[in-house]
């Protein structure tokens, strides 16, 4: 199994976010990196850097004035008096139908969902690197490799085309799925992150052609809040096409397996012949987000299960915070699929 990971991850460093509306140190750090590639190291796995792919992959999910924002929004931002550090916005749209603002500001507010996506100078290069070293790996699973892992940072998957959030700016399990859907493939994304897959539902909510399937921590009492329920299951063409499998606060190993068997089955009743694991570690029972109570041996059956399905797969980092185990319930996840 190859691991790929590019250096120029390292630079986004997100300072501050809003916690129950206290301003709090950002948990997404970049020592998240060590932590996740100690798990790699453990196992004596190869890591190689992404080519760069250009933003063909990346435009076939996120619209051009959103990337447009993306890269230059923190240049425009500095030019402001007064304003903070990083990007963070302060007003939001009722509704995303609403009109277009030239604004920094308010274009910060129509594309950004909540404060913990703060955009600093390396912020667009980070996520670029990390959107491809997603789509990286999905060029190894292409190439025949029955499972690659691309260590994301910035993680992806509460990105819709148009919204950060959440920590994330480019939707890099959407951006692979497309990338392996329009190969030919019949993708099916599997989410095992503690949060709620928002952007990647977002993303393929009205296509029949990727089936998107999360488990997470029910969102009436959790991030992220708005979306992430079991009534949410497609719409349009791709009604049927998604399913959220919701877990009560704090629950373990045996009712996280179980909505994962849940998971599996339609995920082969579908006829998925390609799997994107979007896999946060944050359901951990020691990770500080403190959701749900997965154990380091949970994890390896759970990579159990999954790799049980036989199908090639591109493995996604997406959250999982710092903890002393961090890098080990990577290997644990990891070592099931060699
Ligand atoms: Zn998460």
């Amino acid at each position: 199994m190859k691991v790929v990971f590019s250096d120029t991850q390292r630079a986004h460093d997100p300072q501050m976010f809003l916690s129950s509306g206290a301003p709090k140190p950002c948990p997404e750090k970049p020592a998240r990196i060590e932590a996740l590639l100690s798990g790699v190291r453990k196992l004596d796995l190869p890591v190689i850097a992404p080519e760069d792919a250009g933003m063909a992959p990346i435009a076939a999910v996120h619209p051009a004035r959103y990337l447009t924002f993306l890269q230059n929004i923190h240049d425009r931002w500095r030019l402001i008096d007064g304003a903070s550090p990083e990007v963070i916005p302060n007003i939001h749209p009722g509704s995303r139908l609403d009109g277009y603002p030239k604004s920094a500001v308010g274009q910060a507010g129509f594309h950004m969902t909540d404060t913990s996506c703060p955009i600093s100078g390396p912020t667009w290069g980070s996520a670029y690197a990390s959107a491809q070293t997603a789509i990286h790996g999905a060029g190894l699973v292409l190439g025949g490799d029955k499972v690659a892992y691309a260590l994301c940072r910035p993680p992806g998957h509460h990105c819709f085309p148009e919204l950060a959030g959440g920590f994330c700016y480019l939707a890099n399990s959407a951006i692979a799925a497309r990338l392996l859907q329009q190969a030919g493939r019949k993708v099916a994304v599997l989410d095992v992150d503690l949060h709620h897959g928002n952007g990647t539902q977002g993303v393929f909510y009205e296509d029949p052609s990727v089936l998107t399937v999360s488990l997470h921590c029910h969102p009436e009492r959790f991030y992220p809040f708005f979306w992430g329920y079991e009534g949410e299951t497609g719409a349009g063409d791709g009604e049927g096409t998604n399913l959220n499998l919701c877990l009560e606060r704090g629950a373990g190993d045996a009712p996280f397996l179980a909505a994962l068997d849940r998971a599996l089955d339609r995920i082969t009743l579908w006829g998925a012949d390609t799997l994107v694991l979007a896999l946060g570690l944050d359901a951990f029972v020691g990770d500080p987000f403190a959701g749900l109570a997965v154990t380091t041996p949970g994890f390896s059956q759970i990579a159990r299960a999954v790799a049980g399905l036989g199908l090639p797969t591109l493995i996604v980092q997406e959250g999982g915070y710092l903890c002393p185990e961090l890098g080990d319930n990577l290997a644990a996840v990891l070592a099931e699929f060699m």
